[in-house]
């Protein structure tokens, strides 16, 4: 099984966010943990202490815990969950609350493997556009520091086709990230997502963003020259060292069951899935009255058939034809043929050892592709 935790805290609100995070209120971070360890404990009863083999802290920013909390928090993970050898021991982290060495000692001594932090540019003007709470020269300390302190795998998260933001930018945040010598790079398009700064800034007018023709080409180039300097892409907005892709997301995206903990965490397991109450109010009652996971909708054929296909084709390893077949009852190409041969055609799909993947440009319009699929998708048996 997959665990996550929710962190739902930061120092500041970002101006492009609309994740559930809230400024953490005095007290309030104490609190969290103290239901954290009460929701731990009630999924360790109920699943009798489950095996784990990632955990992944998200968020929100894990690395704002005070270290004294973080410990209390895994401890309790631990007294609820076991742990297997290999554990994947993922958190998230950004610059400015991870650029000490009391957290890296910690976060050493708690276990963690891989880092993952929040940079998403090298220049001073993109983050300031973005509201980051910190500085390219931070990130790069972060990173530096982070690196120094021995755990397995650190990632940088990078964000292309932002406002003012050109091709030649772009790579030069890339360049600057591969001299770090991180094991993982993630780059993610900017989304404008509904209701957020950022977005409404958009609406008045008041953004340049890239045109679609240099996104694509971000897109394109960033992911040749990552690829050139040895980070092999393994999915649409990751490329990590050999060895160093991240299991916890891999997981996911082969639609293995997870349970989530913490307000807003989404669980799948025994083909259930649920969402917590994201009020930390709403969070606690559920935990005292063991409500948690007992509205839990159960996930048709239709839509585990629509997942496999959707998630599995966000990765370079692709759909397994031969797994869809089972699922769905029929071959992917039945009734598609046309289409295929078209996508083929336009480099976006190859086919190939019994599978279907997304050419690089294919990924870029993966959405499309995958929406034309869906357009056909039969029920799964
Ligand atoms: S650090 Fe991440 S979760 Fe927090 S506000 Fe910024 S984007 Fe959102």
């Amino acid at each position: 099984m997959l665990l996550y935790v929710h962190v739902p805290f930061c120092r500041s609100k970002c101006r492009y966010c609309a994740f559930h995070s809230v400024v953490p209120a005095p007290g309030q971070m104490r609190r969290y943990v103290e239901l954290l360890e009460a929701e731990a404990a009630l999924w360790g009863r109920r699943l009798h202490r489950p095996r784990v083999q990632t955990l992944h802290l998200g968020g929100g920013t894990p690395s704002l815990l005070p270290p004294a909390l973080l410990e209390r928090l895994v401890r309790a993970l631990r007294a609820n969950f076991r742990f297997d050898p290999g554990l994947e021991f993922g958190m998230e982290a950004n610059p400015e609350s991870a650029a000490d060495w009391t957290m890296m000692e910690t976060l050493g001594r708690l276990g963690v493997t891989r880092l993952s932090l929040g940079v998403q540019s090298f220049d001073d003007n993109d983050l300031a556009l973005l509201g980051r709470p910190h500085t390219a020269a931070q990130a790069e300390a972060a990173v530096r520091l982070a690196l120094g302190a021995g755990l397995r795998s650190v990632s940088l998260d990078l964000i292309w086709g932002l406002p003012g933001q050109r091709l030649h930018h772009w790579l030069a945040n890339l360049k600057r990230a591969v001299r770090l010598g991180p094991q993982h790079i993630s780059c993610y398009g900017l989304t404008l997502e509904p209701g957020t700064p950022l977005e409404l800034q958009e609406r008045a007018g008041g953004l340049e963003l890239p045109d679609e023709g240099e996104q694509q080409r971000m897109y394109l180039q960033g992911g040749e020259f990552l690829e050139s300097e040895g980070y092999l892409q393994y999915e649409i907005s990751n490329f990590a060292r050999m060895g160093f892709e991240c299991r916890h997301n891999m997981g996911y995206w082969e639609a293995r069951p997870y349970l989530g903990l913490g307000p807003a965490a989404v669980s799948t397991l025994g083909a259930r899935r649920w969402k917590n109450p994201e009020d930390q109010d709403a969070y606690a009652a559920a935990i005292r009255d063991a409500t948690l996971g007992t509205d839990a909708e159960p996930l048709d054929s239709q839509t585990r058939l629509r997942e496999m296909v959707m998630l599995r084709l966000r990765t370079t390893r692709g759909l397994d034809l031969a797994a869809y077949r089972q699922a769905a009852g029929r071959d992917l190409a039945a009734g598609n043929q046309p289409m295929l041969r078209a996508l083929r055609q336009r480099d976006l799909i190859r086919l190939a050892g019994g599978r279907l993947r997304l050419t690089r440009p294919g990924m870029l319009v993966s959405d499309a592709i995958i929406a034309n699929l869906f357009a056909d998708l039969p029920a799964a048996k």
